[in-house]
This record gives C-alpha cells, sequence and structure tokens, in this order.
C-alpha cells in the first residue's frame, strides 16, 4: 500500500514515529494508502528548516521566486489528469469536478500570486515640512499554514503560494482526510527546483501537527482555513504569542429569492450552490430564503430537479453528487437531517444516506431539501456542511434581511433579483463577507475573501494576502 512522506528540507522523509494512519478513499469505504502520524518532533524539524531557509528566499529576487512560482503552476497544469483523480480518490468528489475546478484552481493561485508579488508596489508619503515617509512590505518568517478536506489542494494552495511569493518560508498541515495532492505537490515543488526548506509539508492529525505549529514559537504567522471550533482554539493559543492571524472559518450561508427573479437563473444556480461538491463548500448556500409569491414556484421545481440529480460513483461523468468525505461526516450530516425531523422540518426529497451499487460501503448521501422549520433552530443555526439545504419563505425586505442576518456567521450570501437598487440595498445590510448578485461562486483572485463574525478574521484574496503575509514597516527620512 502507498505510504505518503512528509516534504521537509526539500527531502520526503518518514515520520519520526514511524507511525501512519489510515487513508480511506470515501467512494469504498476502503484505505488505499497510508500517511504520516507526524508530531511536533516533525514540526520542529520542519521549523527549523524553513528558519534556516528564509533569509535566503526572502532575499531571492521577486522575479526568481516568480519564476519558480510559475514552474510549479505549470507542472500542476501538466499533471491535471493526474491531481484531479488523486482529489476525487481522497475526498470523494466527482472527477470531474476535480478537473474543474479544484486542479485548475490550485495551478491558478501559484499563477496569480506568482505575477501579482511582480506588481507588489507599496506606499510613500511626503510630508511638506520635508519629511517622506515610505513603507516597507517585508516577509514575516516561517508562515503556518493549515488547511482542510473540502476542496484540498485548492485550498492548501491558496494559502502558501502567497506566502511564498512574498518571501515567507513555510510550515503547513493539510487535513489528514485529504493528504494526498498535497503529497503530490511536494513531489512537484522539487521538481521546480524550490529551495530546500522554503515550504515544508507535514502530515498528520491537527491535535498534534496543527498544534505544533500553531503554538511554535519560531512561527509568527497563521493563515487557518476550517471550523469555526478550531479556528477559537488556535485563536486562544496564538493570542499570547501575539502571532499575526487569518481565520477562514465556518458558514450557513442564505440565498436570498425574491420574486422578480430570473426563476430559470435562480433555480439552475440554486441547483449548484446547494449540492456542489456534496454541498462540502464553506461558500455553498444552505439557507434558501424565498419570497412569498414565488415559494411554491421555486420549491416544487428545485425538488423535482434535485431528486434528478445522480449521486453515486464519483470516476462516472454523469454524476452530481460524490462521496461525502468520510463517515464520520456522514455521520454528522445524517444526524442533523434526523435532528431536522425532530425539529417538525418536513424532507421534501433526498434524506437518508444512498447505497450505491458496486461501491456499498462508500459514504454517499442523498440531496436533501427540507422546508417547515423556523429560523431559530439547530438545523437552521449550525453549519451542516453536507448536501442538505432548508427553505423559508418571507414576505419583505426586511424580513428576509432579518432572516439572512440572524446567525452567528457571516461568510457568503447570494440575492436574486432583477431590481438593481433592490439588489444593492440588500447587499449592503448583509452581514457577510462575500455577496454574489444573480451568481454564484464567481471567484476574482483579486477581490477579498473572507467572513464576518464567527466566519473569521481578517481577508485573504489578491492585495490582502499578500499584506497579510507581509509586514509593513514604515521608514522616515528627512531632506
Ligand atoms: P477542521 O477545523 O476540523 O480542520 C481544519 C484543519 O485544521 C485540518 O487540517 C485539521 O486537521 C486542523 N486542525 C484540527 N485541530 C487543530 C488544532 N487544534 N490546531 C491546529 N490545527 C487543527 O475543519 P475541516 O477540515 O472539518 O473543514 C471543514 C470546515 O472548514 C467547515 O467548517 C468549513 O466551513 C470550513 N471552511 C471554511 C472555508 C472558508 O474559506 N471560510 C473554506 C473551506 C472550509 P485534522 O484534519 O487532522 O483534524
Amino acid at each position: 500500500m502507498q505510504k505518503l512522506s512528509n516534504y521537509i528540507n526539500g527531502n520526503l522523509s518518514a515520520p519520526q514515529s514511524n507511525s501512519y494512519i489510515d487513508n480511506y478513499n470515501p467512494s469504498t469505504g476502503k484505505v488505499y494508502s497510508l500517511i504520516p502520524d507526524s508530531d511536533a518532533a516533525d514540526v520542529n524539524i520542519a521549523t527549523a528548516a524553513a528558519t534556516a531557509a528564509f533569509p535566503a528566499w526572502s532575499a531571492t529576487p521577486a522575479a526568481k521566486r516568480s519564476e519558480i512560482l510559475l514552474k510549479i503552476a505549470q507542472l500542476i497544469t501538466e499533471n491535471l489528469d493526474n491531481l484531479a483523480i488523486a482529489e476525487s480518490t481522497d475526498n470523494g468528489k466527482p472527477v470531474w469536478l476535480a478537473k474543474r475546478v479544484d486542479i485548475p484552481r490550485a495551478a491558478s493561485n501559484f499563477h496569480f500570486y506568482a505575477t501579482a508579488i511582480l506588481h507588489h508596489a507599496s506606499e510613500s508619503h511626503r510630508m511638506e515640512e520635508g519629511f517622506i515617509n515610505y513603507t516597507l512590505r517585508q516577509p514575516v518568517g516561517v508562515a503556518g499554514c493549515i488547511s482542510p478536506w473540502n476542496l484540498p489542494l485548492y485550498l492548501f494552495s491558496w494559502k502558501i503560494a502567497p506566502a511564498l511569493a512574498a518571501g515567507n518560508t513555510v510550515v503547513s498541515k493539510p487535513s489528514e482526510i485529504t493528504p494526498m495532492t498535497a503529497y503530490l505537490l511536494s513531489e512537484l515543488c522539487i521538481k521546480a527546483g524550490l529551495p530546500p526548506g522554503v515550504l515544508n509539508i507535514v502530515h498528520g492529525y491537527g491535535h498534534k501537527v496543527g498544534a505544533a505549529i500553531t503554538s511554535h514559537p519560531d512561527i509568527p504567522l497563521i493563515s487557518f482555513t476550517g471550523g469555526t471550533k478550531t479556528g477559537a482554539e488556535i485563536a486562544r493559543t496564538a493570542a499570547p504569542m501575539f502571532k499575526k492571524l487569518s481565520l477562514e472559518l465556518g458558514g450557513k450561508n442564505p440565498n436570498i429569492i425574491f420574486a422578480d427573479c430570473d426563476f430559470e437563473e435562480a433555480i439552475k444556480t440554486t441547483l449548484n450552490s446547494s449540492f456542489s461538491n456534496q454541498g462540502e463548500i464553506c461558500l455553498c448556500g444552505s439557507r434558501i430564503l424565498i419570497e412569498k409569491p414565488l415559494y411554491e414556484k421555486f420549491r416544487d421545481e428545485l425538488v423535482k430537479r434535485t431528486a434528478k440529480m445522480k449521486v453515486g460513483n464519483p470516476t462516472d461523468d454523469s454524476v452530481k453528487l460524490g462521496a461525502i468525505v468520510s463517515e464520520q461526516h456522514m455521520q454528522k450530516v445524517l444526524s442533523y437531517i434526523e435532528l431536522a425531523q425532530q425539529e417538525g422540518g418536513k424532507i421534501l426529497c433526498g434524506g437518508k444516506r444512498k447505497i450505491v451499487e458496486g461501491f456499498e460501503d462508500g459514504y454517499y448521501i442523498e440531496p436533501t431539501v427540507i422546508e417547515g422549520l423556523p429560523q431559530n433552530c439547530r438545523t437552521n443555526m449550525e453549519e451542516i456542511f453536507g448536501p442538505v439545504v432548508t427553505l423559508q419563505s418571507f414576505e419583505t425586505e426586511e424580513e428576509a434581511l432579518q432572516l439572512a442576518n440572524a446567525i452567528e456567521f457571516g461568510l457568503a450570501g447570494t440575492i436574486w433579483t432583477e431590481n438593481v437598487s433592490k439588489a444593492h440595498r440588500v447587499a449592503a445590510q448583509l452581514k457577510s463577507g462575500i455577496i454574489w448578485i444573480n451568481c454564484w461562486l464567481v471567484r476574482d483572485l483579486r477581490t477579498p475573501f473572507g467572513g464576518m463574525k464567527s466566519s473569521g478574521v481578517g481577508r485573504e484574496g489578491g492585495w490582502e494576502a499578500l499584506r497579510f503575509f507581509t509586514e509593513p514597516k514604515n521608514v522616515c527620512v528627512k531632506y
């Protein structure tokens, strides 16, 4: 069986403990590879390597750093098929989705930051009295990057690409549930000629490797994407050490559908925003709020189309939903469907584990639509992170906003209306970091990305990421 390695100081190496964790293929429920069960000892070695590599990497001209990162982008693109199959095997998502979204966007992350760094200018401020201030934006040092399992290579590269472009070195940990593409990336980094120690990838559990990274005194900056509870724990660890922190956390996003929307577009996109990647995208809209006059028509059409979505073998191109990432997560999602019924919700379609012929032990769930629940219930307040959406109706713009904002999260939201004024008015009042009007998941890498309230702290993306991964220093000169 394939044994993955850590990538430390330019080498592929076994963990110090020499013990390994089973890695499951969620589409079959079978173990198919082994992951290093690393711990603080490995993180210490990786951090020492990253610290030693920092002076040379940060002094490497941006154009040279850019060249190496572009090479990595190119190698990802050349290996698109392999990486997509690996991502699907590890995560359960359809191969076609990994080919169309995950892997191309991982390549784009490297490409974007490799070129952005060449244009990253800093400000200067002239004072009439005969002084000039200029800002140096210097890399911080060793960056700790921790990423989740839902979009494994995409979100891993989302952090390490800007960190490296800005001149930091990195100690990183992908989710232990989906380590494969990060491992394959380490092979590509070696091929691309990334100097030893610049990027270190330590595999293993969050409570061991993740905790060792966040508490390490030589890692002054942490970029984390994952659950809100883990984010809070990381913040508690990092705060007394005054680490720079970027937290991209959970969501419970509203889709606001006004009666004057383009019905076909709204239905088509809502189907996607509900069930893409098995609903395991932090940006998925899990609460669908529909204006009363349209409620029944929208509900009936959404349910009709949801019931037709094919769930099954992720290598089948006609499949819309693959497997849920792990047995544990499948059980969690199923328990929320159970809870929804206890809370008085009516299942309109789906609602059960799906047994797929030939993949009987795989972790599949039917896409599920629920109605009849008030906003103030656990099903509508807590993040489920699976193929489950609830429907609610509203009568006025104010009520739509009140329902949309009545949660602890504030990551994303969509607004569907043909009335331009209303769209902008509502967008301005939604307490979320990212709003889409008449579309969903359109991503421009130049834009700020992140959430409000319990959905996170700080922004990444575009200049925001380069600002986060650098420390501004003001220099004042008398002339
Ligand atoms: P987790 O918070 O469980 O894990 C995220 C990462 O943190 C994993 O690598 C995990 O390792 C690690 N980790 C766990 N415990 C610790 C710790 N004590 N210290 C440091 N690191 C730790 O999230 P999931 O992987 O379950 O991902 C799903 C969550 O991510 C959802 O809530 C989703 O909304 C959120 N998310 C947010 C996004 C955003 O941009 N806002 C984007 C995508 C997802 P291990 O796997 O070993 O536990």
